[in-house]
């Protein structure tokens, strides 16, 4: 009976719940699908007049050409940021709540369209875009209220002529560059914060996904937001790394916020050194999902299928080394392989009733396919799947291999793809061991119904974030973060306008 997955509760909380197809407001999702980027309040072209292709990973169709801004145009945008920022940084925190609830509410109004264009351009099962159109929008509707709520501090003088305060201001200018995995959610989760704290912002989207930050610019401007405070800058990947040197370098510039690789990240990390920028790194994990003796089989299921299969495997967060101990190792694998074959339905994320979509690109693919073929060359064992999936183009069969070692390529790198990597364990000090003995530090799971181990195995497991019988765990109101190499400070929560605000210590002397 303890085995029995319980698909129903699975299927509400899921996003490879099946669904029906949700219906559009009555704009058509194309009408957002501008072919330009923001800048200044308006829609507009590269100076160059270049333009880059974006297509559908699920077919490869054209969906249209967007603008391939270089550095010149990002000066543009950074300038009418810079300017609107004299003046945004003195409106009211009540002020600023207005325009961003606006957003919010017309962010809701049409969350079935930015989720077909979310769908169209990164190839997420259309259910799944709209629980990202949720989570995205739930950032901008919880900094409307948090920054109201941005405080200063008044402090114990130690002399009775002074009097000491310490003020929050905002940054300034804030940067942002980021991944096509949640190409709306990583934009408002970073955007809304700034605004909200005061900043404004220039965002430079993945080549893969611009649609879905010009759609957030298209109500941005239907919301009143005025010109300047949001800006898009879509370039293709031939210029992404100029105009990251610009952003982390601008004198204009205040602070930079990425989410994206580790290896980029170490980039902007050096370049933004030079000027001592503030910076926000959320950058690749490498998230062990660990199964105690004494857990819930049907929850742990559960919970891999939501931490390993959701985005294809393509969230930074996705569970990597799935660790298992040994009592219940036969059982779980068998479990998760009936699970696994029982509700992935793969194909065009738009179609009805598909979980599970295409992989981003060529590069994505051949990543995993050669992460694959190299652990099992090192002696790992194939389960299931294992190679290109039927249906050709950039789609991959779920897979599973086990046996598993710490030099498994599968295991030592994060692989971004639907492979779960199985490695069986005695003890628990041995998983805790497997489990930090790397550089990364985002996100770590377990199941235990074992209350002590429980306490001890959440302060023990070396991660920002912990996953306690449970594979999802984003939302805004957590402090969503790493540590080691995974990244520098936390986004949402309260704690996510931290990054775009300072202390300024106000110091009044000479009182009687
Ligand atoms: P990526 O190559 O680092 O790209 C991320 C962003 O950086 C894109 O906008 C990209 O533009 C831009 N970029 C690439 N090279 C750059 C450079 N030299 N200078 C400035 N910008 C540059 O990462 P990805 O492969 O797209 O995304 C997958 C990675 O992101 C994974 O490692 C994943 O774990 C991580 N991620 C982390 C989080 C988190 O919250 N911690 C969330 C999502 C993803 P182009 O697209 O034009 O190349």
């Amino acid at each position: 009976m303890k085995y029995i997955i319980r698909l129903s509760s699975y299927a509400r909380k899921s996003s490879l719940l099946k669904m029906e197809a949700p219906k559009m407001s009555k704009v058509c999702y194309s009408s957002f699908m501008h072919n330009k980027a923001y800048i200044n309040g308006q829609f507009v072209t590269a100076a160059s007049g270049k333009t880059f292709e974006v297509r559908n990973p699920a077919n490869r169709d054209l969906l249209g050409c967007t603008p391939d801004m270089d550095v010149s145009d990002a000066q543009v945008a950074i300038d009418a940021a810079y300017d609107a920022f004299q003046t945004w940084q003195n409106t009211t925190a009540k002020e600023r709540a207005l325009v961003l609830r606006k957003w919010f509410e017309l962010c809701e109004k049409y969350k079935e369209d930015l989720a077909m264009i979310i769908t169209k351009e990164s190839g997420k099962p259309l259910a799944e875009s709209i629980g990202e159109m949720t989570y995205g929008s739930s950032f901008i509707e919880l900094y409307a209220e948090e920054g109201k709520r941005v405080n200063g501090e008044v402090v114990q003088s130690p002399s009775p002529s002074k009097e000491m305060i310490f003020i929050r201001k905002p940054i300034g200018v804030a940067a942002m560059i980021t991944p096509w995995n949640f190409p709306n959610a990583m934009i408002t989760r970073k955007a809304a914060a700034a605004m909200a704290a005061g900043c404004t912002c220039v965002v430079k989207p993945a080549e893969d996904t611009p649609y879905s930050a010009i759609a957030l610019a298209d109500l941005s401007q239907q919301a009143g937001i005025p010109s300047g405070v949001f800006n898009v800058v879509t370039s293709s990947k031939a210029n992404a790394a100029d105009i990251g040197t610009l952003l982390c370098t601008s004198p204009k510039v205040a602070g930079l916020s990425f989410t994206g690789s580790t290896a980029v990240g170490k980039l902007l990390y050096k370049q933004c050194s030079e000027g001592i920028k503030r910076i926000g790194l959320e950058l690749g994990g490498n998230a062990p999902f660990i199964v105690f003796d004494s857990a819930d089989l049907s929850k742990a299921v559960n919970g891999l299928m939501a931490a390993k299969f959701r985005n294809t495997g393509q969230t930074c967060i996705s569970a990597n080394r799935i660790l298992v101990q040994s009592k219940i190792y036969d059982k779980f694998v068998e479990l998760v392989k009936e699970t696994m074959q029982k509700q992935i339905v793969v194909g065009d994320g738009a179609e009805k009733g598909v979980t599970f979509g295409p992989l981003i690109n060529e590069s994505q693919l051949h990543k995993v396919e050669n992460l694959v073929k190299s652990s099992l060359d090192s002696g790992a064992k194939l389960l299931l799947g294992g190679k290109r999936h039927e249906k050709g183009g950039l789609y991959y069969e779920p897979t599973i291999i086990e046996d598993c070692a710490e030099h498994t390529p599968c295991f030592a790198e994060e692989i971004f793809g639907p492979v779960v990597c199985l490695r069986k364990f005695e003890s628990e000090e041995e998983a805790l061991a497997i489990a930090n003995s790397t550089n990364s530090g985002l996100a770590g799971y377990f199941f235990s119904e074992n209350l002590s181990q429980v306490w001890r195995v959440a302060h023990k497991l070396e991660t920002g974030m912990v996953g306690i019988n449970d594979g999802m765990i984003s939302a805004a109101e957590g402090c969503f973060g790493g540590i080691k190499e995974s990244g520098i400070g936390r986004e949402g929560s309260h704690h996510g306008m931290d990054e775009y605000t300072y202390f300024k210590y106000l110091c009044f002397g000479g009182l009687n």
